[in-house]
């Protein structure tokens, strides 16, 4: 178990996936994280993933771009208004 430097345990949690069907695309999560772990995405109405500014996107996604950088620190967490973020413990 890791500590924080006052020596409390610290569980990082790390970003697995985010439930595309609940996410709102608020990006919330993008700004706060110091990472290179999210994405911002478009979805066209077909359900299908397409650039972030594609003229087809329908809504507003987040994605995982790369789960490997996170570090776990619970910052996306702290501001998402879904329960569109899911998370594994290290
Ligand atoms: S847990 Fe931290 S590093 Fe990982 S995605 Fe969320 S804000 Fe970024
Ligand atoms: S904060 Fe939550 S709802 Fe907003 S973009 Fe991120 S995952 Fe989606």
């Amino acid at each position: 178990m890791l500590q924080t430097r006052g020596g409390t345990a610290w569980q990082p949690n790390y970003l697995d996936v985010i439930n595309q069907d609940v996410c709102i695309g608020c990006a919330r999560c993008f700004k706060v994280c110091p990472r290179a772990v999210l994405q911002p995405a478009g979805m066209t109405e077909d359900g299908e993933q397409v650039d972030f500014d594609d003229d087809e996107a329908f809504r507003k996604i987040m994605t995982v771009e790369d789960a490997a950088d996170c570090i776990g620190c619970g910052a996306c967490a702290k501001v998402c208004s879904t329960t569109a973020m899911a998370f594994v413990a290290a």
